[in-house]
């Protein structure tokens, strides 16, 4: 009967319901908490000039070290973070890390650092940035920050305003997982960014579809019509570098080159790219 149904419903539901709102208030406890015990540590990820195959850069990308979770990615506590308003906190605190580690690297390559929607549009976003780089004496010129179209979904001014004031100060942007929103060509007319990075979904698929080759190839003309450099995400074999090569893409970012490392790793990378560097020239890294 319906109400026995009723009833069946209403046990089969209600602890998976109550489990989902402890799991989610855990979660809030845990995340504040590590925030405070340092369990958090960006890593960083190769990003190759693909017609000199040297590292221009590393994207930062950040891991949750949890004490029995092991590593966390952040596709798991970003979301949440956003959600209960710590992301402004955390996002302040990657970004200071990541300056203050390529502030430290054996060579000035460039750092790029994901900021979330909040982050550019709560106010402070400005005065953030200029902190970490006087903090850490990092070149604004040496930091990219990496925001999606959803940033600008609105063509809000305020939002605008905050990057052309950090473009000003010589910081550099990047407009992440192009293609995939739905905006995409209008936020291009909203701020000039000066680079587009690829969705990894369309890359995929290029060497099986042709549709996903024409997008791309149709993305990398654009930009470099609009005087914008192209970074591919996700590459992860020789056919795809070869076909993103030969469509005229900038960059390369993807497990083929290298995948998301701890800071200390940075130097044996370069080196595996055959870099070098004057040891002496080295400025000792800062202390935490
Ligand atoms: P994203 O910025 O688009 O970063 C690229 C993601 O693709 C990373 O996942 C990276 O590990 C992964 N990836 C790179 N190369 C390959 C490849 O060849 N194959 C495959 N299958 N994947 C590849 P990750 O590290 O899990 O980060 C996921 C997303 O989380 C990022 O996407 C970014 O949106 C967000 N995120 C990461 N760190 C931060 C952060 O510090 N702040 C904010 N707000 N978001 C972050
Ligand atoms: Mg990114
Ligand atoms: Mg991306
Ligand atoms: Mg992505």
């Amino acid at each position: 009967t319906a109400k026995a149904e009723g009833k069946n419903t209403h046990r089969f539901f209600a602890p998976a319901l109550e489990e989902a709102l402890n799991r989610r208030r855990d979660m809030e406890i845990d995340l504040a908490k590590a925030l405070e015990a340092g369990e958090f540590e960006p890593f960083f990820q190769p990003i190759v000039d693909v017609r000199t195959r040297m590292v221009t850069g590393f994207e930062a990308l950040l891991r949750w070290r949890h004490p029995t979770r092991g590593l966390v990615p952040p596709g798991e506590f970003i979301p949440f973070a956003e959600e209960i308003g710590l992301i402004g906190a955390m996002g302040e605190w990657v970004l200071r890390r990541a300056c203050e580690m390529a502030a430290g690297w054996p060579l000035p390559l460039k750092v790029s650092v994901n900021i979330s929607p909040r982050q550019v549009r709560s106010r402070g976003l400005v005065n953030t940035v200029m902190n970490a780089l006087a903090a850490t004496g990092l070149p604004a010129s040496r930091l990219e920050l990496e925001v999606t179209e959803s940033v600008l979904l609105e063509e809000d001014e305020d939002t605008v305003a905050t990057l052309m004031q950090l473009r000003a100060l010589g910081v550099r942007f990047a407009m992440d997982d192009f293609g995939t929103g739905y905006s995409s060509l209008r936020s291009l007319r909203a701020f000039p960014f000066d680079r587009l990075k690829i969705d990894q979904s369309f890359v995929r698929n290029m060497a099986t579809t042709a549709e996903s080759l024409a997008i791309v190839t149709s993305i990398i003309d654009l930009a470099e019509s609009l005087g914008m450099a192209t970074t591919a995400e996700g590459v992860e074999t020789a056919e795809q570098f070869d076909m993103l090569r030969r469509a005229g893409c900038v960059e390369i970012q993807g497990f083929y080159f290298g995948r998301p490392r701890p800071n200390d790793s940075v130097p044996e990378v370069l080196q595996g790219f055959g870099m070098t560097w004057d040891a002496a020239a080295i400025a000792p890294m800062p202390a935490p």
